[in-house]
């Protein structure tokens, strides 16, 4: 039997690497262990517990997870530490080993932390509890709230698919999400402490639904009617899952921003299919022409990963060329790295790491030429932004509608409000318009 009584005023500190996923189940797992007497505190503060909730989708972001381990270390050489999340999942005796480590927690064991955390004094090295994923049926829904001024709300987990360079679903488990019904009372809780805006997020956000015999497309039509919510955005969706009558919806929608992201992965239909993705480029082209027809400002912005293995300069330059002729507004480039155990290490051409970042570079070019090209756009137009708290330099950010960056002076009562702008001029080198309030 766990002593409770152990935690009360104890300082804990959290540290996030990777998405938006892992972003709202930290702040779910911070709510829990403020309940159960713990107190919040920065990472770079001194803290009785360190947990870091890690990532795993390239080799940098196992690096940073080192990092943060003995960044922690440093601060207290006798806290307790506790390492969860994707790496955890896939690598849990590595992480046990390594020094400092005490509490090794697995995917689904994270959000059972209190459950797991004992006495608090450290160990010889880490304990794991790490169960089998794949296997795993259960659902824990999240929301970050306070933690930024956007909120994420998880409506889904796992993946199906297993494209073949990605190690996400053996971290994350099969893909499954609660139902509507819960979801909806989850946003309405997150609208009740303030959220203005929801960000739907998931590891494969359009397969919400399967476990339990809904539709992605249902899920958007209910939150819609929530009244409490202001604006919602959905994040990263398969190409193939975003189907028209959701862009039809979008379009339809007051509520639904005009901003889609897309993961296209590769302008190449070789390289699509050597990756196992479920598209081709024809269709992901429709996708954008079909989202541009309806909504003309809408945002588009598209990840992509190059170098992954198998692709050949004639292959890339095929994509270079596919991806120039989309009406899109940003890139997200991502360099592939190898990942241990997945499909992709049997394909036998591998681009060698200075052409990798080679390619990174053309296409991050691209993207800030497509950026430009988006938000000159709308030089001299109005724009509704929900403006976030954080003063930087005496000014604060906020986002329109259709994701165009803005910067307006610091008020701190403007903090989480909806302000109506005029968008006077586009600062190319910050990417970010200087605007003007309207009453
Ligand atoms: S869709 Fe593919 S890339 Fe995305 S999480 Fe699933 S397996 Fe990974």
């Amino acid at each position: 039997m766990i002593d409770k009584s152990l935690f009360l005023e104890k300082k804990v500190a959290f540290h996030t690497l990777g998405c938006k996923l892992n972003f709202s189940e930290t702040s779910t797992i911070a709510r829990a262990l403020t309940e159960e007497g713990f107190i919040k505190v920065k990472y770079d503060e001194f803290a009785d517990v360190y947990l870091i909730n890690t990532c795993s989708v390239t080799e940098i972001a196992d690096k940073k997870c080192r990092q943060a381990i003995k960044k922690a270390i440093r601060q207290n050489p006798n806290a307790f530490v506790v390492v969860t999340g994707c790496f955890a999942q896939l690598k849990p005796l590595t992480i046990a080993e390594m020094e400092g480590v005490d509490l090794v927690l697995g995917s689904n064991e994270k959000f059972k932390m209190a459950d797991y955390l004992g006495d608090l004094q450290k160990k010889a090295s880490g304990e794991v509890h790490a169960g089998k994923i794949m296997t795993n049926k259960e659902f824990f829904p999240s929301y970050s709230m306070g933690d930024r001024t956007r909120t994420f709300l998880k409506v889904q987990d796992g993946c199906d698919y297993f494209c073949s360079y990605c190690t996400i679903p053996l971290a994350r488990g099969k893909s499954r999400n609660a139902d509507i019904k819960t979801t909806i009372e989850l946003a309405k809780k997150a609208a009740s402490e303030g959220a203005q805006e929801i960000i739907l997020t998931g590891v494969n956000i359009g397969d919400f639904g399967k476990s339990t015999n809904e539709t992605f497309f249902q899920l958007v039509q209910e939150l819609d009617k929530v009244e409490e919510i202001k604006r919602f955005r959905i994040s990263s969706i398969e190409p193939n899952l975003l189907s028209d009558e959701i862009i039809e919806y979008v379009a339809r929608s007051s509520k639904f921003m005009p901003h889609f992201h897309i993961p296209l992965q590769s302008g190449s239909n070789k390289v699509l299919a050597l990756m196992k993705r479920k598209y081709n480029r024809e269709l992901f082209a429709h996708r954008v022409d079909k989202i541009k027809s309806l909504i003309p400002h809408a945002f588009i912005g598209v990840d992509v990963i190059v170098g992954v293995r198998g692709e050949t300069s004639a292959h890339f330059n095929e994509a270079l060329e596919f991806i120039h002729g989309l009406d899109i507004s940003q890139l997200h480039v991502f360099t592939y790295s190898e990942r241990p155990n997945t499909k992709a290490l049997t394909i036998e051409h591998v681009v060698p790491i200075p052409e990798r970042k080679l390619r990174s570079q053309i296409l991050h070019q691209v993207s800030d030429k497509k950026t430009r090209h988006f938000y000159n756009q709308f030089v001299g137009q109005t724009a509704s932004v929900l403006l976030e708290g954080s003063e930087n330099e005496g000014m604060m950010n906020g986002f329109s509608e259709n994701y165009l960056k803005v910067k307006v002076p610091f008020d701190a009562s403007l903090k989480n409000t909806i302000q109506k702008v005029k968008l006077k001029s586009f600062i190319s080198d910050e990417m970010v318009f200087d605007v003007e309030l309207m009453d």
